[in-house]
């Protein structure tokens, strides 16, 4: 299985700006064949982003889109109409969650929508700090993948790609912690058994699962060589041009 690193831009950069910092990313980087390297600018930087990116180093992801492929829904982005552009998309992040409101039905139709249209949806899932404390992390783990992957076939699961997310551990977040190996193997284990108990053991290991939360050059070795680890997805630190390279070296490292 390939080692994806995924960086998420959020709401950074302009158009233009898009553009010279995917050029100097591709400048920097070889073409590691075993290291899937994804970027998710913002919608309105696919278009000419397709245009731009050399496919052999990197691939791009949206950060959203809707679920329907067309009709009446006024300032959507579709996943027909990003068909083409784009060969990922990041769905159900919890930004998208707890600040836009995004439910797990939503977050469902979004990951058919995706397959529908043959993007590769990157499914986050994770707990929130209360939700932790509380004891709740397995049964938020369990629903937040359960629904995400109710409409998902055993022919469709191998597109999906599982991203653990702990909100506690996003950088961003007021207070963020980093998360331990041990925090991250137990969740990806109980990612793995689900997927396991819905699909079978064979088809459950070819699923990526990522981790995501405050990822910089110093940890991302640690993390990636927990066991079940597939990749990783980072905000902050892919908008700084050396730390996203660093990782996309150390990941190159660690993995092969
Ligand atoms: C994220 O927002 O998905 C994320 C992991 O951010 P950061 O790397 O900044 O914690």
């Amino acid at each position: 299985m390939k080692t994806y690193v995924v960086g998420n831009w959020k709401l950074n950069f302009t158009v233009g700006e898009s553009s010279i910092y995917l050029h100097k990313i591709q400048k920097k980087i070889p073409n590691y064949r075993d290291i899937e390297v994804v970027v998710a600018p913002s919608t309105l930087a696919l278009q000419s982003l397709s245009l731009q990116i050399d496919r052999h180093k990197m691939k791009l992801a949206a950060q959203n889109a809707f679920y329907r492929d067309f009709g009446a829904y006024t300032g959507e982005v579709s996943f027909e109409q990003l068909r083409g552009l784009v060969d990922y998309c990041i769905i159900g992040h919890s930004e998208r969650r707890y600040i836009f409101g995004e439910d797990d039905k939503t977050i469902q139709k979004k990951v058919a929508a995706a397959l529908r249209n043959k993007i590769t949806p990157i499914l986050c899932i994770g707990e929130t700090e209360s939700e932790r404390a509380f004891g709740e992390t397995a049964d938020v783990i369990r629903d937040q993948l359960m629904s995400g992957l109710s409409d998902v076939s055993e022919e469709e699961i191998e597109k999906v790609i599982v991203a653990y997310e702990p909100v506690w551990a996003i950088s961003s977040v007021k207070g963020a912690k980093l998360a331990s190996p041990d925090e991250i193997g137990d969740a990806v284990k109980m990612i793995r058994e689900i997927l396991k108990e819905i699909y079978g053991a064979k088809t459950a290991e070819k699923v990526a699962i990522l981790f995501g939360g405050s990822v910089n050059p110093s940890n991302a070795g640690g993390y990636l060589t927990v066991p079940g680890v597939n990749g990783l997805l980072i905000g902050g630190a892919s908008l700084i041009l050396d730390e996203f390279t660093d990782i996309i070296n150390v990941a190159k490292r660690v993995k092969s």
